[in-house]
C-alpha cells in the first residue's frame, strides 16, 4: 500500500488525509468543491502546526506531510493510481452508490475500496461494484489525527484477506483496529446515537437544562464531552441521518429521532459547523456557551 485515494475534503476527509500523509503514504485529496479543498489543505496545516508546537512533530516532518498530499476535483483521476480509496463524503446512500459505481470503474482491480461511514450499509455499497469482497468500512473517529479507533467494517461479502489487510494498515497509522460486522449503525452508533437522542428528548421534554445534561455525563460517567456537545461536534445532521437508518434498518420506532433534533436540523442550525446548536460557537469550538434559545 502506497498510494491512498481520500473521497470527500470536509471535517473527516481532510483528517484523514493528514494522517495518511503523515505516515509516509501519498495521498490524493478529492472533492467536488475546490473552495474545499483549499479549506482542508488549510485545515491541515494549522493542525499540523499544532503538533509542531506540542513537540509530537518536527517541521521537516510537517513540510513532508503536506508534500505527501495532492488535490483533484474528479474521481476518475484522483483514484487511478489508488491502491486504497477511502470514502468519506457526504453521508448519503445514493451519493454513496454513484461514488462506488465511479470508484469501480476507474480504480486498479486490485485496489481496496473503503468507506468511513457512520451508517450506511457496507453491503449495500459492496453491491454496486464488480469487487464487493474488496469492499469494506473503515470508520475513522473524529478528530482523526487525535481518535486511536478505527472501526474496521465486514460487509456480507469481504473476505479475510481485505479485512487482514485494513487491520495491518490500521495498526501502521498508530490506530487501534476493532473489527465488526455490518448491522444499522454497526457497534459504535448503534450504542451512541440511542444515548445522543435520549438526552435531546430530556432537553425538549424538560426534564433538564443543556448544561445540566452535558455535566452529568462529564462528571458522572467521566466522559470528556457531554452528549449534547458531542452531537454538536459531530454535526446534527450526521446525528439525524444516523438515527434515521437505525430506524429504518431495524425497524424499531425506538430509535426515532427526537423532533427537537429534526426541526434544529431542518432550520440550519447543525452544530460547530454552521455555528450553532445547543451551544453557539462565536468564539470557536472550544468555549462552550449554551444557546438563547435553551437559557
Ligand atoms: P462533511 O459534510 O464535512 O464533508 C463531506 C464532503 O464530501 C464535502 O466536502 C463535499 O463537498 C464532499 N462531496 C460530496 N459529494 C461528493 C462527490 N460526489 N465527490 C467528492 N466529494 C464529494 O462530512 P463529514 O462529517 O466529513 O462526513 C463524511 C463521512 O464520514 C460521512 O459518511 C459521515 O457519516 C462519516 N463520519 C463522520 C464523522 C463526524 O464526526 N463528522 C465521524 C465518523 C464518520
Amino acid at each position: 500500500m502506497k498510494n491512498i485515494a481520500v473521497i470527500g475534503a470536509g471535517t473527516m476527509g481532510n483528517g484523514i488525509a493528514h494522517v495518511f500523509a503523515q505516515h509516509e503514504f501519498k495521498v490524493t485529496l478529492i472533492d467536488v468543491s475546490g473552495s474545499q479543498l483549499d479549506k482542508a489543505i488549510k485545515t491541515i496545516g494549522n493542525n499540523l502546526d499544532r503538533q509542531v508546537a506540542k513537540g509530537s512533530l518536527n517541521e521537516e516532518q510537517k513540510t513532508r506531510t503536506l508534500s505527501n498530499i495532492v488535490t483533484r476535483q474528479t474521481i476518475a483521476e484522483g483514484v487511478a493510481h489508488a491502491d486504497l480509496v477511502v470514502e468519506a463524503a457526504t453521508e448519503n446512500l445514493d451519493l454513496k452508490k454513484e461514488i462506488f459505481r465511479q470508484v469501480n470503474e476507474a480504480a486498479p482491480a486490485a485496489s481496496i475500496l473503503a468507506s468511513n461511514t457512520s451508517s450506511i450499509s457496507i453491503t449495500t455499497i459492496a453491491a454496486c461494484t464488480s469487487r464487493p469482497e474488496k469492499v469494506i468500512g473503515m470508520h475513522f473517529m473524529n478528530p482523526v489525527p487525535v481518535m486511536k479507533l478505527v472501526e474496521v467494517i465486514n460487509g456480507y461479502s469481504t473476505d479475510a484477506n481485505t479485512t487482514a489487510t485494513i487491520v495491518e494498515l490500521s495498526r501502521a497509522l498508530g490506530k487501534v483496529p476493532c473489527v465488526v460486522n455490518d448491522y444499522p449503525g454497526f457497534i459504535a452508533n448503534r450504542i451512541l446515537m440511542p444515548m445522543i437522542n435520549e438526552a435531546i428528548f430530556s432537553l425538549y421534554e424538560g426534564v433538564a437544562g443543556v448544561e445540566d445534561i452535558d455535566t452529568i455525563f462529564k462528571l458522572g460517567m467521566a466522559h470528556p464531552m457531554g452528549p449534547l456537545q458531542l452531537a454538536d461536534f459531530i454535526g446534527l445532521d450526521v446525528c439525524l441521518s444516523i438515527l434515521q437508518v437505525l430506524q429504518q434498518g431495524f425497524g424499531n420506532p425506538r430509535y426515532a429521532p427526537c423532533p427537537l433534533l429534526v426541526n434544529m436540523v431542518n432550520a440550519g442550525f447543525k452544530g460547530v459547523k454552521t455555528g450553532e446548536g445547543f451551544y453557539k460557537y462565536t468564539a470557536g469550538s472550544k468555549d462552550l456557551v449554551v444557546s438563547e434559545r435553551f437559557r
